[in-house]
């Protein structure tokens, strides 16, 4: 049995965020940690974005950065100036090779590649390279065959190079509801690299995920429709978790705190956790440094969770509205609110006005549901 003061199983996004940050922040000049990661290696899998207030800590690792972006509904499109926060998209594989290296100079950390957790036990974790003990366990994985998300953010994603120049390299199409909105709230979503080069994506939001081929079909659908022809440098595909049951308010133990999505740490209305992730591991990594601790991290105010869940509601119940709320909600307010709402900052003279663009006798019978279900207690 190999034993390390501190284990990471999962070697992804929250995994490495968080053994870089406690590298970083000098956590491990005596300490062991190992991170457990079950891929043989690592290539470009995933786009991360996400609305940067305050370091661009992974600059090295950033595609591109955009000061607009835009909502469309029935053609007419709403611009959102971001200059303050700027939006920006990170290549996933340019941040593990980043992450990795910082991470490979010092000699107490170790990644096992192409290690499956096979049980992750009360005294030992087993893979099947064997058997693993550590003081603290970080625990980023989730088994959805057993924990099924009540809902998901799923979509697909293709790099398209054209000929001709066709896109503004100058705005992100965040959110275009032009398209078909049946079985969950659907809208096509566009991150333009240049003016030849652009990441579009078929994004849903329902309970279940479709097979490839209806992305695929959908994609080349829209594609033709809006006259885009090219070559796919690039596909990306995934769902994200919005509603996990089995996740409890504070997960943390003597010995054991789960992260990352499994950690709770994905906004259930966006499906946005890079952020969320980022400053989990600092707080993490700061905490170790100061008191030698592992303190649960105050990510978001609870007020967020509350107004999500009635927000999932919506979107299970009502989702043939949703496109006019959000296109309401962007329409009606400054900004920056909608930048701060988003992304965990907003005030409360921010969020009411927020709450005042939605449609109040919608909410209110969405609020009633969940609380006869008990959706607030769970
Ligand atoms: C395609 C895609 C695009 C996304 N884009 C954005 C975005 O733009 N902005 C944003 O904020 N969020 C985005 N997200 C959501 C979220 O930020 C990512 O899913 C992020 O990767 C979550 O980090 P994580 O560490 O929780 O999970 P992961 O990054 O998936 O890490 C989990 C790791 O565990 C490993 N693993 C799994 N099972 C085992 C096992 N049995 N044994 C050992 N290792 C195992 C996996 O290989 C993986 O490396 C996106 C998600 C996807 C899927």
């Amino acid at each position: 049995m190999k034993e390390f003061d501190y284990i990471i199983l999962g070697g992804g996004l929250s995994g490495l965020s968080l053994a870089y940050e406690m590298n970083r922040q000098g956590c491990l000049k005596e300490k062991t940690l190992c991170v457990i990661e079950k891929r043989k290696e690592y290539i470009r899998d995933k786009s991360w974005c996400y609305w940067d207030f305050d370091n661009n800590k992974f600059k090295d690792c950033v595609i591109k950065s955009w000061e607009d972006f835009s909502i469309t509904l029935n053609d007419k499109t709403v611009a959102v100036n971001c200059n303050k926060t700027p939006y920006r998209a990170i290549d996933s594989k340019k941040f593990y090779e980043f992450t990795i290296n910082q991470i490979k100079s010092n000699n107490n950390i170790s990644i096992i590649m192409d290690c499956d957790v096979q049980l992750v036990g009360e005294e030992f974790i087993e893979t099947n390279k064997g058997n693993y003990k550590g003081g603290f366990v970080f625990d980023s994985l989730i088994d959805l065959n057993r924990y099924d998300s009540l809902m998901y953010q799923h979509f697909f994603g293709c790099e398209i190079e054209t000929e001709i120049e066709y896109f503004n390299d100058e705005i992100v199409d965040l959110m275009n509801f032009d398209c078909s909105q049946n079985g969950g709230l659907h809208f096509f979503y566009t991150l333009p690299f240049s003016r030849t080069k652009a990441l579009i994506e078929t994004t849903w939001y329902s309970k279940s995920i479709k097979s490839k081929e209806d992305y695929q079909n959908e994609m080349n659908d829209y594609l033709t429709r809006k006259k885009i022809v090219g070559k796919i440098n690039y596909t990306e595909y995934g769902a994200i978790p919005l509603d996990l049951p089995f996740i409890k308010k504070n997960n943390l133990t003597e010995k054991y705190l789960r992260i990352g999505i499994a950690g709770n740490l994905t906004r259930a209305s966006t499906g946005y956790t890079f952020q969320a992730i980022q400053t989990f591991s600092e707080q993490i990594a700061n905490n170790m440094r100061l008191s030698n601790k592992i303190i649960m991290p105050h990510i978001r105010p609870a007020k967020y969770n509350f107004l999500d869940k009635i927000f999932l509601s919506v979107m299970k119940n009502n989702y043939k509205q949703m496109p006019s709320i959000f296109f309401n909600l962007f329409k009606s307010n400054n900004n920056s609110s909608i930048v701060n709402f988003l992304t965990d900052r907003s005030n409360w003279i921010e969020d009411f006005k927020i709450l005042l663009s939605m449609p109040k006798f919608l909410f209110i019978k969405n609020f009633i549901s969940c609380m006869c279900e008990g959706v607030f207690k769970k």
